[in-house]
Order: structure tokens, then sequence, then C-alpha cells
């Protein structure tokens, strides 16, 4: 039995959900991106906010793989020692011997022992497991404890178009390392009660990494997340965060769907499990804004 052309069906089901985008509306004004003759070297985006569960992990794993979509060579790097990305793209990280811990504290580390494929075609992943949490207390006695990822990610850039960090959730030295080696920040926020708070905390440490790490480090957009179509609240928190952020708040807006948590169970992005659901549509969507900013 073929079970595709059912599952895909059920996975997708795009009738029962919203449509993608609002409240944005579907407003779809990033253009179809222009194919790539020519690859690399990459841009990197730290995608950062210290609050857990605000879909750092999730934004990361389907933008890569709608980039990936559009033809852009993706390369996903897990940052956070809990490895849900990694899990996300079916990688066990507790059975892996060699991960990003190994890039950032081994001057010999093989590249290509930690290079694992996501199964999605254009896209790679750094994957982490719970190593990765003593990196924070082994590099503060390191000589440029801040560039570690930074010196590790450099002999990946020529073969990329775009590199997406998945932050922990805090500010600490990991997420430090992140900002320090991006060239762009994405914030996702859940459109939640308190989604704000913190948010300034975040805006200041970008502006110390800023200026005394890392000068050309630029806020590129701020992703509403967990839109919730069926209550008001969802839609005031969505305003404030437009009143705060203007036009920085991209267009597409990712509504709280099921769908999410079930990819993590399927271990495949939502482009594939469901690939003509408006939760997909809604990351295409982004992917095209990302590539357009
Ligand atoms: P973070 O990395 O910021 O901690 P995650 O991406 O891991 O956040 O998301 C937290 C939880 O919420 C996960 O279980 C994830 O599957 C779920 N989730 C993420 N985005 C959505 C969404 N748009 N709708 C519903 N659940 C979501
Ligand atoms: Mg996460």
């Amino acid at each position: 039995m073929n079970p595709t052309p059912e599952s895909q069906a059920r996975h997708d089901d795009p009738a029962t959900e919203p449509p993608a985008g609002s409240p944005g509306t579907s407003s779809n004004r990033a253009p179809e991106p222009a194919p790539l003759a020519v690859h690399g070297p990459a841009r990197v985006i730290a995608v950062a906010n210290q609050k857990g569960g605000v879909g750092k992990t999730t934004s990361t794993i389907n933008l890569g793989a709608a980039l990936a979509e559009y033809g852009r060579r993706v390369l996903l790097v897990d940052f956070d020692p809990q490895g849900a990305l990694s899990v996300g793209l079916g990688v066990q990280p507790h059975q892996l011997e060699s991960t990003v811990h190994n890039l950032l504290l081994e001057r010999d580390a093989d590249p290509s022992d930690v290079l694992q494929d996501t199964g999605v075609e254009n896209m790679d992943l750094l994957p982490s497991n719970i190593d990765l949490s003593a990196a924070e207390v082994q590099l503060v006695t390191e000589v440029g404890r801040e560039q570690a990822l930074g010196r590790a990610l450099k002999r990946f850039l020529p073969d990329y178009d775009i590199v997406l960090i998945d932050c922990q959730p805090s500010l600490g030295l990991l997420t430090i390392n992140a900002l320090a080696c991006a060239d762009e920040v994405l914030i996702p926020l859940a459109c939640e009660f308190f989604s704000l708070r913190g948010v300034a905390l975040l805006m200041d440490t970008i502006g110390k990494v800023t200026e005394r790490l890392n000068p050309d480090l630029r806020l590129l957009g701020v992703l509403a997340t967990m839109f919730d179509t069926r209550t008001l609240h969802t839609k005031e928190v969505h305003d404030r965060v437009v009143e705060a952020f203007g036009d920085k708040v991209f267009d597409a807006v990712i509504n709280r769907t099921i769908k999410f948590p079930e990819t993590t169970v399927a271990g495949e992005p939502i482009t594939t499990w469901a690939p003509a659901s408006h939760a997909a549509a809604a990351y295409r969507m982004l992917a095209r804004e990302v590539i357009a900013r």
C-alpha cells in the first residue's frame, strides 16, 4: 500500500485551518525568489529569544526547509543542549559521538564527522546534545570565548547560502556566541500574555553585542508565532508587537496549530509533512521575506 496520497491529505487538511498569514491577511508582498546560479558565502541568522516555547526551534526547522525548497543551501545549527532541533529532524542526539560541542572545543575536530543529513534536500544539520551544556563552563577559560562558534562555522560558510542558528532559551555565553557570529538576528515572539516581557533585555543584549563584539549585527525581523485566530487577545498582542517593531515585523504570521507538535513526532518539517497546509505556506512566505530583506 502506498500511504502517501492519503496521509498527505490527512496531514494537510487545509479546510479546517484558518488562513495563513493572518492578521497580515494573506498579503503576499515578498516575490517568488529567483533561483541561485552560484552558492555561498552564507548569511548567518541567529534565531533568538531567551523565553522558551516561543517557536525558535520550530521556526528554525521550517524556515530552513522552506528556504531549501527555494533552492537555497541551508545549514541548521542546533545550539541548544536540549537538542530539540536535532530531534525535530529525526536525529537522536544522545546517540551521537560528534556534535557542535566538539567543533567548539576541539581545534582538530573534523567537521564532516559532525554534519548530519536532514532528509530534506539542500538542508544539513550540525546537531547538539546535552554535552553542549558543559561548553558554557568550558569556554569561560578560553581565549576569545565569545567567538568560538564563529570560528567553528567559518569553514562551512562557503558551502551554504544561509546558516540558521537555533539558540537556547537564555542570554548566556552560548547565545552570545551565536549573536557574535551572526549577520542578522530573527526574533520569534509568541502572541500571548507577557510575550513582550523580556524583549527589552534581549534588545539590550543585542545592542551590547553590536557595540562590543559584532558591529555588523542587525535585526532581520520579528516573527509573530502562536497566533490564535479564535481569540481577540492574540490580535491585541500582535498589534502591540507591530507598535513596538514597526516594519521589522514579518508579514508572515505563524498560527497556533497542533500540526507543529505533530511534525516533531514525525521528525520532519511541515513543508514535507503537510506540504499543502497553511502552516507550510506561512513558513514559505517567511522564507520569501527573509530572502527579500
Ligand atoms: P522554543 O524553541 O522557542 O522553545 P519550540 O519551537 O520548541 O519553541 O516550540 C515549543 C512547543 O510549541 C513545541 O512543542 C512546538 O511543537 C510547539 N509549537 C511551536 N510552534 C507552534 C505553533 N505555531 N502552534 C502550535 N504549537 C507550536
Ligand atoms: Mg528550542
